[in-house]
């Protein structure tokens, strides 16, 4: 498609997907005022949105520059996702003090006590390309920086454990059915190749290069590479004890954060990531709950949907963002918001969260 023509396609698509934010954004003559090579860079983070006209953000940076140089077009979209006004200051702020209590989701209720919880953060490194922009070469050397990153973690007798590649001839490569267990088992990400979103953004660009986990000994901590973002670290832990998986998660992010380049950040924007949902604390806490009253034995979600937006939150089916809910009900639920607002508080909002929709399965 020629560049003069991109206007015109992005109107059509806004009209027929009014949820597709890249579409509903869209400032045509901005764009038309961007030399040649800064229009052809711009349609390549714009492109996931174009030929997805289904998406609902509908664009991916593909460098960590790139909020900066292109906010004209991105950060009305980012506004709009994370709930922040026009001629409101955005202020990404970061608390990562584990000494306060958030609760015990056992306190809610003896069910709750053996829920699974999820904690992970996107970060990226300064010193290359978003993956949308990576090499094959790049995302080999990529995964070689990280993994002897996690030669020395394992060193540590509170860490531990392994790391898993699944690049083809890595000297760390698993199984198939290796990986594939891993995947069943919440730990590994699943196969990108398949995601069209991910492949328009060239984000799943040459699977499976580049790619793996680490697993620490007690299989609570766990870093993705080479998946949306250069890394996504995460705490996974049952038992209810918010405070306990956030400590983990955040002493383990100090040690990384000391083994490895610099990670990228935006002065607006806090943590950069490829997708503009994840700017800022760059965090997605989670807590896979049997919710089968309110999701008519996990076969409508719509009502559950309402009312988690209500609470700031949102819901997944159990096996990740664009899967079902299970029979029994299980989904995962999350704080939408990761701009603007800081670590302490997306694990604060999280157990409110539970607490109120806890009380609403209840008949409450
Ligand atoms: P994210 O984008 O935050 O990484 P996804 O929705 O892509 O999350 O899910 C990634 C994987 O993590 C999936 O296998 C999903 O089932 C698993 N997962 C998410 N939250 C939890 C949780 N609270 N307990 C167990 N597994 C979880
Ligand atoms: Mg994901």
């Amino acid at each position: 498609m020629a560049n003069q023509e991109i206007p015109t396609r992005i109107a059509e698509i806004k009209k027929a997907n009014p949820g597709n934010l890249m579409a509903r954004h869209f400032n045509a003559e901005y764009f038309t005022s961007l030399s040649e090579t800064d229009q052809q860079q711009l349609l390549k983070i714009c492109a996931s949105g174009i030929e997805n006209p289904d998406s609902s953000m509908g664009a991916y940076a593909m460098n960590p520059q790139d909020y900066d140089r292109f906010a004209p077009q991105l950060d009305p979209m980012i506004r709009d996702f994370h709930g922040i006004n026009a001629d409101s200051p955005i202020k990404q702020q970061h608390d990562w003090n584990t000494s306060r209590n958030i609760c015990d989701l056992g306190e809610i209720n003896e069910q709750l006590k053996d829920v699974s919880m999820r904690v992970r953060v996107a970060r990226n490194v300064s010193t290359f390309p978003l993956p949308g922009a990576m090499s094959q070469q790049q995302r080999v050397e990529f995964e070689n920086l990280a993994s002897s990153a996690f030669d020395e973690l394992i060193k540590n007798p509170e860490y531990g454990g392994q790391y898993l590649s699944i690049t083809p001839g890595s000297p760390n490569e698993i199984s198939a059915d290796e990986y594939r267990s891993r995947v069943a088992a919440h730990q590994m990400f699943k196969d990108m190749s398949a995601d069209p979103y991910l492949n328009v953004a060239g984000i799943s660009g040459d699977w499976p290069f580049g790619r793996g986990m680490y697993v620490s000994k007690d299989e609570d901590f766990l870093v993705w590479v080479g998946e949306e973002d250069h890394l996504r670290i995460m705490a996974m832990q049952s038992g209810g004890n918010l405070n306990a998986m956030f400590a983990r998660l955040a002493t383990g992010l100090e040690i990384l954060g000391q083994l490895l380049p610099p990670f990228a950040t935006s002065p607006t924007y806090g943590n950069v990531t490829s997708c503009p949902t994840n700017l800022g604390a760059g965090m997605r806490a989670s807590l896979h709950m049997k919710l089968p009253n309110s999701t008519s034995g996990g076969t409508d979600l719509s009502q559950l949907k309402q009312e988690a937006k209500n609470l700031g939150l949102a819901v997944r089916g159990a096996g990740g963002e664009h899967s079902d809910a299970g029979s029994d009900g299980l989904v995962d639920i999350s704080p939408s918001a990761r701009l603007g607002v800081t670590e302490m508080q997306i694990m604060q909002r999280l157990y409110d969260g539970a607490a109120a929709l806890w009380a609403l399965e209840q008949g409450g």
